[in-house]
């Protein structure tokens, strides 16, 4: 079966009652028949459900689903995609490892990065993410992860996987990728040689604003150490948040489609817009990596960015002219989004900070949604003629 056949197929096994849709296991433990039954799944001698911090039905079918999405071997659902971020820097990094990453990472991960890893005495470096040549150099002999996100959050860079995942095999470094933006229809990373792949779910996996949810697939023998330090830890997906999910993953190819065919329609549009000094989407040709999108990607997904050449001011009045968009954080929703990094996401970074990561002071973020895509465009064009 295809992978897109299986986000539709694959399903927990029946209950006896014969349900058409998984229903939903809201349970925190799990029973046996028997004294001998229990030791025996206490001792690994049977496979069954324990406790839901361990696994749930229902999160294991939504498990299961995007180990077949992105062609892994293994994965573990996570309570959001921080947890499942952090859990696998913590799994897998220990006291005198280095973290190689990127400067245009998700927030989040930055601060996490930054405030955390040095108090388990794990060091960190990053690379710019228009600088592909500078990775090699930057590979210390105690580096035992990469680290990365490409398309890069609200930059919209791309950084080319091939060559990175070649650079990590011959170093014998993990290959970690942040796979939240393309979504695996969109791009599979295990293909060019990662070693494992990160979602927060809560953007286009869920696609309708409702839970938070991560997930970690990859190597059989990195995840299961993941697993271990989640068990231990704690940050379980709720079985509710994975039906959920799990339902979610059964339209993602439609979604998909749609979210990158009205996402390409606007960015076309607006290339050219006399209020626009420059707009950046995977997929158009005038986008500076655009050989290497059409490489390793399948579609240029929905995040459009452009700056606007009035800058901070002009960026307040865009998000305050629009009559239809909402101004929210999130990303990956039926609803077009509309953001500005300078003065919301990003705003406690310093000047040359942001314009270090490509924040430049008119930056406007979209996230393409799934309405008419004429009401989109209509809202945006009325919108930059009032700044
Ligand atoms: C949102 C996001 C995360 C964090 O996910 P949460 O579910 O909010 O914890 C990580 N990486 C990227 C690229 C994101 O957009």
């Amino acid at each position: 079966m295809k992978p897109i056949t299986k986000a539709i197929r694959i399903q927990t096994e029946q209950t006896g009652e014969m349900e058409h849709s998984t229903p939903l296991f809201l349970t925190s433990s799990f029973c046996y028949n028997d004294a001998e039954e229990m030791r025996a799944t206490f001792a690994d001698e049977r496979e069954a459900y324990i406790y839901s911090r361990f696994s749930n039905p229902g999160v294991q079918e939504f498990t299961d689903k995007m180990v077949a999405l992105e062609g892994a071997e293994s994965g573990y659902a996570t309570a959001s995609g921080m947890s499942a971020v952090f859990g696998s820097f913590l799994a897998l990094l220990k006291k005198g490892d280095h973290l190689l990453s990127c400067s245009s990472i998700f927030g989040s991960t930055h601060s996490a990065i930054k405030k955390y890893l040095p108090n388990f005495g794990i060091e960190y470096s990053y690379v710019a993410a228009d600088r592909p040549q500078d990775w090699e150099a930057a590979i210390r002999p105690n580096t035992k992860m990469i680290f990365l996100e490409t398309p890069t959050n609200p930059g919209l860079d791309i950084i080319d996987l091939e060559i990175l995942g070649k650079l990590a095999k011959k170093h014998n470094i993990i290959f970690n990728v942040d796979n939240c933006f393309a979504t695996p229809l969109g791009q599979r990373p295990i293909d060019f040689g990662a070693d494992l792949v990160i979602h927060s779910a809560t953007k286009w996996l869920d696609g309708q604003g409702r839970v938070l949810g991560g997930i970690v697939v990859g190597k059989k023998e990195l995840v299961k150490e993941i697993y271990l330090f989640c068990r231990s830890t704690g940050p379980a997906l709720s079985p509710f948040n994975a039906w959920v999910l799990s339902k979610s993953l059964e339209t993602l190819d439609v979604r998909m489609e749609r979210h990158s065919k009205n996402a390409m329609q606007i960015a076309t549009t607006l290339q050219t817009h006399p209020k626009i000094s420059s707009l950046r989407y995977p997929f158009l040709p005038s986008h500076p990596q655009y050989s290497i999108a059409i490489k390793q990607m399948q579609s240029g997904g929905g995040v459009v960015c452009f700056e606007l050449k009035g800058g901070i001011d002009a960026g307040r009045k865009f998000l305050d002219s629009l009559k239809m968009l909402s101004l929210t954080a999130n990303l990956g929703d039926t609803r077009s989004i509309a953001s500005h990094p300078a003065s919301t996401t990003h705003a406690k970074l310093t000047e040359e900070e942001r314009i270090a990561v490509n924040i430049t002071p008119g930056l406007i973020r979209l996230s393409v949604g799934l309405e008419h895509v004429d009401d989109i465009l209509a809202d945006i064009l009325q919108a930059l003629d009032n700044c």
